[in-house]
């Protein structure tokens, strides 16, 4: 079997190096941001706010939204709960609507409160 060759900088090879550029600092600045004292506030007034939704489309290399960190890049504001994102919220990884999503599990509340 002859060894694979480089990676011909396709269009997918392309697509995900831009991809991975493009999340890591938003997961950093996201990270800055997050008030886990503040978080554990406000899923004890909202407890929709614990609950991690993964989107379920088939073609989907993996999306969970979380409600406490929101979506930046679709001006979604963090602690917004899934039950409250706009109609036209879409999956931005694989573009799938929220019919699409499943509810995945819920925070305890000791991972709310930071860990
Ligand atoms: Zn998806």
């Amino acid at each position: 079997m002859p060894p694979l060759p480089p990676c011909p900088a396709s269009r997918r090879c392309v697509l995900l190096a831009g991809l991975a550029a493009a999340l890591a600092p938003a997961g950093a600045a996201a990270e800055a941001r997050r008030d886990p004292a503040g978080d554990a506030v406000a899923v004890a007034a909202d407890p929709r706010l614990a609950e991690l939704w993964r989107c379920g489309a088939p073609d989907c290399p993996g999306y969970t939204y979380d409600p406490l960190a929101g979506e930046p890049e679709q001006d979604i504001p963090a602690r917004t709960a899934f039950q409250d994102l706009p109609w036209d919220f879409a999956c931005p990884r694989c573009g799938a609507a929220t019919e699409e999503f499943r509810l995945l599990r819920k925070r305890s509340p000791e991972e709310t409160a930071g860990g």
